[in-house]
């Protein structure tokens, strides 16, 4: 980069002289930031260029499926049920993810889905970033995915956190077209074209690109040059056929109310709004409230027959620090505010996820955690108890559709 002149006349206060940049000198800059990113994302995950998926002892799997060791031993002696038996190491036995899934599925608790019923949508939004929307998107993924569900995330955030933490990098390897974008420009009408399988078994994920901000302007022209143009069913449409093969489709939102919001949440049966009980958040959240009013009230005044409900709408208290004084006064406020939207349950902050090798990743990623257990375990076990609530929540939906019909 050329070093532009000083732009002042030096006088002995001026130690610091700013230097000037040329726009074009704006693209180098982006270069090197994206080839610098890919470099680290290398050493980030290190030994593996590519994000791997933990591996589970016998008691991790007994414990994801709910049943005590002994309970393993019988099983696994069932041939009926052929069961993946891991393997066999000196000091231990691993099992793989897909191996522990297989577990879970075949003698785990969980109801599976009645046949027929189609999988719930999901959305995660809040108008302020950083937040924790992508980090709950991503670990209710993983947490519902150990319940035996199959799970669809679906990024829209241009930033595409959602897709680094699938080890994807928006910028070096995802294509306009393996984004949402073809639905968009309406080229496509189905969003099967964009699903990709990730290092998670159970999970599969429609990334996103800064190329996503092109909605932004491409939605609300077409609707100006087609009235019977439905710019908020786009995504809805989109999701439709890939129902029948997703327990679950999750849907990780940008901080704005943009037009790619409006598309998730118009296509949600339930809405997660993560809230952490700072001041400021709180502040902001309210404004979301306020915002997302504004928005039904000009849906009802552009389509009147709009038929739209949310199956369920939680506040979830997240990035929650007990040691932070003002975080008790806050709960109270978010706690009297939403009241009953407020779920029962909060997550914790943790520095689990927070080490450079680790922060593409979250507390579920993690196969051995060394620093203080009881922290992980505490997160682990917030994480674990939200993804339930929320498994059992989509179950009572199913069984009411089964039962109505
Ligand atoms: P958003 O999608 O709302 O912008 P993110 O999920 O990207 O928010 O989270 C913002 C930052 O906060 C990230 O660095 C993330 O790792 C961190 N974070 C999220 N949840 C927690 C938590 N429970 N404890 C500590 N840090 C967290
Ligand atoms: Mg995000």
């Amino acid at each position: 980069m050329a070093v532009a002149k000083p732009i002042v006349s030096i006088s002995p206060y001026v130690r610091h002289v700013p230097q000037g940049i040329e726009l074009e000198e704006i693209e180098t800059i982006a270069q090197n930031a994206s080839e610098m990113l890919v470099n680290v994302r290398e050493s980030m995950l290190a030994p593996h260029p590519r994000k791997r998926a933990p591996v589970f002892t016998t008691s991790q799997v007994a414990s994801l499926c709910r049943i005590d060791r002994k309970k393993v031993n019988y099983y696994w002696e069932k041939p009926d049920l052929q069961l993946p038996q891991g393997t066999v190491l000196p000091r231990t036995r691993e099992f793989t993810l897909a191996e522990a899934r297989e577990w879970v599925t075949k003698v785990g608790p969980f109801p599976k889905r009645p046949p027929g019923v189609k999988g719930k949508k999901i959305a995660i939004g809040n108008f302020k970033g950083g937040v924790s929307k992508t980090t709950t998107a991503e670990t209710l993924a993983q947490g519902l995915s150990l319940f035996g569900r199959s799970v669809l995330l679906v990024d829209l955030d241009p930033q595409a956190s959602l897709s680094a933490l699938n080890g994807i990098l928006a910028d070096s390897e995802v294509s306009e077209d393996q984004t949402i974008l073809p639905l968009i420009y309406g080229e496509q009408s189905s969003l099967e074209y964009a699903v990709q399988p990730t290092y998670w078994d159970g999970i599969d994920l429609i990334p996103a690109s800064a190329a996503l901000f092109s909605a932004e302007f491409f939605l609300p022209f077409k609707q100006s040059k087609d009235r019977g143009f439905k710019f908020w069913d786009v995504l809805n449409t989109g999701l439709e056929p890939l129902l029948d093969k997703y327990d679950v489709v999750i849907i990780d939102t940008p901080p704005a109310l943009s037009y790619v919001t409006i598309n998730a949440f118009m296509a949600a049966d339930g809405l997660i709004v993560p809230t952490p009980p700072s001041a400021l958040d709180y502040a902001s959240s309210t404004q979301f409230w306020s915002l997302f009013t504004d928005l039904a009230r000009s849906m009802k005044t552009i389509v009147p027959d709009l038929n739209k409900r949310f199956d369920f709408i939680h506040v979830l208290l997240a990035k929650v620090d007990a040691s932070q004084a003002a975080t008790h006064a806050v709960r109270e406020w978010i706690n009297r505010t939403y009241e009953r939207l407020v779920l029962p349950i909060e997550i914790p902050t943790t520095t689990v996820t927070q080490s450079a090798s680790t922060e593409f990743g979250t507390v579920y990623d993690i196969s051995k955690y060394e620093g203080s257990n009881k922290t992980y375990q505490r997160a682990r076990e917030a994480y674990d108890r939200f993804a339930e609530m929320i498994d059992q929540e989509i179950f009572a939906l199913w069984s009411a559709e089964l039962e109505a019909r």
